[in-house]
């Protein structure tokens, strides 16, 4: 499963805000096909991570490389066209039905410009149909597929979360970073994200990096474990090897 050289590689990452590293001299890398989990205590620079892994942030020094791409000075969107995708720890869709968001997710592949689109010429038309149907798609392997023409503020909470997971993925990335993806679900909902993300990762052979407090679900679904503490990489390994580990509950209980 975790065969072969590493999809993507983060190398001495630093970060600096005034007065504060949120990130010192980072590295870890991923395994194709793999879970890698960052965790840590609140504060500890794992959204600042997934920032610099898709571009919104600069790190002071180190670099990020997606096969022999280096990411850690390209605009997120070019970022996101190589294949990098992420979700937000706090921002969840409101507008539009289900189908409308995943929508949003492939205009990075659609070949049509604006006036294109508005003539509604015969191969505009056939490839909306495409990306229509590959949308559906992954509503269904995300559990979304009841729900594919619903407004998404009529949706719950957990399945909004889902949408963003769902649109992260009609990017059709090869590596997808997920923040945070079951913070504020139930029970219910935290069951089926985790299955989703299992099914997404078995069925699209993708990469995941999963930044998540749920413990349960971290050594449930990751491969490996980074664990960062006030910037710094304190620990690293299988989740039964971190889980173990005295620095690791030292930085979590504080003791
Ligand atoms: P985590 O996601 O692990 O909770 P963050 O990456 O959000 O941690 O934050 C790491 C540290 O960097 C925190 O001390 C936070 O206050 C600080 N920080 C994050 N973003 C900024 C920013 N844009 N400007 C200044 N400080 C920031
Ligand atoms: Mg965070």
């Amino acid at each position: 499963r975790t065969a072969g050289p590493p999809v993507l590689r983060v190398r001495d990452v630093t970060v600096r805000f005034a007065g504060l590293t949120a990130l010192d001299d980072v590295s870890f890398t991923v395994s194709p096909g793999s879970v890698h989990a960052l965790i840590g205590p609140n504060g500890a620079g794992k959204s600042t991570c997934f920032n610099v892994l898709s571009g919104l942030c600069r790190p002071a020094a180190g670099d990020v490389t997606l096969g022999d791409a280096e990411l850690s000075r390209l605009a997120p969107h070019r970022i996101a066209a190589l294949g990098v995708a992420r979700t937000f720890q706090n921002i969840v869709t409101t507008e539009g039905t289900v189908a409308d968001n995943l929508m949003l997710g492939r205009h990075l592949h659609s070949r049509a410009g604006f006036a294109a689109s508005a003539l509604r010429l015969p191969w505009v038309v056939r490839e909306q149909r495409e990306h229509l149907a590959r949308a559906r798609e992954i509503a269904e392997l995300t559990g979304l597929e009841a729900h594919f023409d619903t407004p998404v503020a009529l949706l719950s909470y957990g399945d909004r979360k889902r949408v963003e997971f769902a649109r992260a993925l009609c990017l059709e990335p090869s590596v997808l970073l997920l923040d945070e993806p079951v913070a504020g679900m139930n029970a219910a909902e935290r069951a089926r994200t985790a299955e989703a993300v299992r099914d997404v990762r078995a069925e699209l052979g993708l990469s995941v990096v999963l930044v998540e407090h749920d413990m349960g679900l971290v050594m449930r679904l990751a491969d490996e474990v980074t664990v960062l503490d006030f910037g710094r990489r304190i620990a690293h390994g299988t989740p039964d090897e971190v889980r173990g580990d005295p620095e690791v509950l030292r930085a979590y209980l504080g003791t």
